[in-house]
């Protein structure tokens, strides 16, 4: 049977069938698409996505039509799904309440196939997990208001829902009979290509099946698990590196702590860094710590806090072969997510992809114009998979 990935995390979505409680996670789903106000300004409307079937740039993405809503008033919704075990036609789900069954990862039109023609427009819904989804909205709220304003650097990342929205709903291929069930995603999930096939099977790609199984957010002992790691200060340090240091309430330049050098350089005291983790900012996606379990510990030695905090900006610790850090499936899970979210842009599948097929298309016309003009070209400047050229125009006498 055919699986349906969340647009979010690249797993599955197991929507029938018996699940174990170690997978249940995956069968909590939510859709999410997109609305508008209606004139009366009272309800709301689903926006319309129109395939943009003859425009070779947009293969990738949808529009919202001759006449869009007023992005002020546009909204993303997010419904929630009954698990219907007799919903075996997949990618189909059943609206809670209303019962609706609707068509996920396409346009759903309400009629299909279309009339000779005829061009219209339907809602999208893409599937996450509710975990997935909570944890995109810790990373949205990690997101410091001064993000939004103060730099290009930001321009079509996730810093909200509505852009959360647009990154996911452009990845989706632009034409109305797509059969498709997995978004594209730049860095194809940072992991389980294997086996994210049409039936995922775990052992089809070791590790990284078991990994992306894995509950990213119920973390059993996540504040033990990452203080297990904690190493004691080194001894015999110069006394210079611990008298000069540099305490402030400043964590600023912390905040969203990344791949920063594993090597200390003990500017700031080792208290400094203990206050820095339990500040949050630092590694948001380290949201549920406990940090009366870090006090303690932080009182019970002279323990390497600055090196506990350097080895945990790594990006690549979602790795399940990374050795940086010992930490469980769970949280690395949750890392790959977040890394998914930070790396999110707006048309990050589509621009590539457009470029390559605008540019092939522009070359094939440059080709067929030379060979008009019967102009003696190498034929190796040429992609053998070319079609022949039309015959050229001789005229009428
Ligand atoms: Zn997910």
């Amino acid at each position: 049977m055919v699986e349906v990935y969340c647009a979010i995390c690249g797993t599955p979505i197991y929507t029938s069938g018996s699940v174990d409680s170690r997978k249940i996670w995956l069968n909590k789903v939510i859709l999410l698409t997109s609305a508008h106000e209606s004139e009366n300004g009272i309800e709301l409307e689903l926006d319309l996505y129109y395939p943009r079937t003859n425009h070779p740039r947009s293969l990738w993405s949808y529009h919202l039509g001759p006449h869009p809503p007023d992005e002020a008033q546009r909204r993303v919704l997010r419904l929630d799904t009954d698990v219907d075990n007799d919903i075996c036609e997949k990618p189909y789900f059943k609206l809670a309440g209303s019962g609706k069954k609707v068509r996920a990862l396409s346009v759903h039109l309400a009629c299909h196939p279309l009339p000779p023609g005829g061009t219209q427009g339907g809602p999208i819904y893409l599937p996450v997990h509710r975990h997935c989804l909570h944890i995109a909205d810790c990373f949205i709220q990690s997101v410091d208001a001064s993000m939004h304003t103060s730099s290009e650097e930001y321009h079509g990342k996730i810093t909200s829902i509505r852009q959360l929205w647009e990154v996911l709903y452009r990845r989706l291929e632009g034409y109305i009979l797509a059969d498709q069930w997995v978004l594209q995603e730049p860095h194809d999930y940072f992991g389980g290509k294997s086996c994210r096939s049409m039936e995922w099977e775990p052992p089809n790609d070791p590790p990284y099946g078991a990994l992306l199984e894995e509950n990213p957010v119920e973390i059993p002992n996540i504040t033990k698990s990452i203080l297990q790691n904690l190493e004691p200060i080194p001894t015999g340090l110069p006394t210079g590196l611990i008298s000069n240091v540099q305490d402030t309430d400043d964590f600023q330049w912390v905040n969203n702590l990344r791949n920063t050098g594993l090597v200390c350089d003990y500017t700031y005291s080792q208290d400094w860094w203990c206050r820095a983790l339990i500040h949050k900012k630092m590694l948001p996606w380290l949201w549920d710590i406990d940090i009366h379990e870090i006090r303690e510990r932080q009182q019970s030695g002279n323990w390497n806090w600055e090196l506990l905090a350097r080895q945990l900006s790594q990006v690549e610790i979602h790795e399940p072969h990374d050795t940086t850090l010992k930490l469980p499936l769970g949280l690395r899970n949750r890392r790959r997510i977040w890394r998914i979210l930070e790396e999110g842009r707006v048309d990050d599948v589509a621009e590539p992809e457009g470029r390559a097929r605008q540019e092939a298309i522009e070359e094939k016309q440059r080709y067929w114009a030379i060979m008009h003009s019967q102009i003696q070209v190498p034929t190796r400047s040429f992609p053998s998979s070319f079609p022949p050229p039309p015959p050229p125009f001789r005229g009428t006498s």
